[in-house]
């Protein structure tokens, strides 16, 4: 269900660090690998950023899209020989919510992918609240277009005011049909209106997917399937355009293995998360992109 009872609105982009309140601890299964995973969210200090710990191996690793080495089915990370797939939901969440520190312990490969949406993380970070820290929060301002592109898929972030993130997806003859959503993320409204969109897949694709020995734990409870022009969950949608939310909540977490916030205007076409991590190393590449700035000098 999505969210009901609205918590008083706060501003996402805050001008001061923040971290969590407590530490919160979420058990289920990896989407691909199945594996039973718990995974502990912690708070962190100021200019920590967020950080992955694989416990079972001891190894941390950077939540940094220059670390990225996988991106066909999820966003892996991976450092000094440890892996973390399926990162991108509990990073969104962790930017729907202005989080700028924490240290993310996973005991196995995968993040779980609980309902496959963002909404648990958001409902256990929840519990025990955000907390201010005594810094500036960094963000990264687009000074210069950039664009990552195959075929007729493409991804761009342009100079904006705001984290603005626009997406259109086009599946003819399905469910999903050709879907557009676009929000400006601004007083916590990521929790309204993009969290709790699940990730979903074609039913002739999960059967390829299971075929590679992927989406071993997806089920209906964790993914919308959509056979056709029929959408196999009891339950229906959760939003009329569920699909391209979902997509937005991708590129949300995705983009924030940047480092930072970034001000400036996202947009994907038919996008996913092959072409976020190449345009992160877009943007990057030269440093005439982008500028580091604090938030205090903007206006914001
Ligand atoms: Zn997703």
């Amino acid at each position: 269900m999505p969210f009901d009872a609205a918590p008083p609105p706060k501003y996402t982009l805050y001008r001061q660090q923040h971290t969590l309140g407590g530490e919160v601890r979420l058990s289920g299964i990896g989407v691909h690998s199945a594996a039973a995973v718990e995974i502990v969210i912690a708070p962190a200090a100021i200019d920590h950023g967020i950080v992955f710990v694989r416990s079972d191996l001891n190894k941390k690793i950077p939540a940094d899209f220059r670390a990225v080495s996988a991106t066909q089915f999820c966003t892996v990370l991976k450092s000094d020989g440890a892996e973390i797939s399926t990162v991108e939901h509990v990073m969104a969440a962790l930017r729907g919510l202005g989080i700028d520190n924490a240290l993310i312990s996973v005991n196995g490969p995968e993040v779980p992918i609980l309902d496959g949406s963002a909404e648990p993380f958001i409902t256990a970070i929840d519990a025990v609240g955000v907390v201010e820290q005594k810094a500036q929060r960094k963000v990264l301002r687009v000074l210069r277009e950039v664009k990552a592109q195959n075929g007729n898929a493409w991804a761009s972030i342009a100079p904006a005011p705001a984290s603005e993130f626009e997406f259109q997806i086009d599946y003819p003859g399905t469910a999903i049909g050709t879907q557009r959503f676009e929000v400006r993320l601004i007083n916590g409204n990521f929790r309204h209106d993009i969290a709790a969109a699940r990730t979903f897949g074609l039913r002739s694709d999960v059967d390829k997917l299971r075929a590679a020995g992927l989406a071993r734990g997806g089920s209906l409870d964790n993914a919308i399937v959509v056979d056709g022009d029929e959408i196999l969950n009891d339950g229906g949608l959760r939003f009329d355009d569920e699909f391209v939310r979902h997509k937005v909540l991708d590129a949300i977490g995705d983009l924030y293995l940047a480092g930072a916030p970034i001000l400036g205007r996202y947009q994907g076409h038919r996008a996913g998360h092959t072409l976020n991590n190449q345009l992160l190393h877009a943007l990057f590449a030269d440093e005439r992109n982008y500028a580091v700035e604090t938030m205090a000098n903007i206006a914001a």
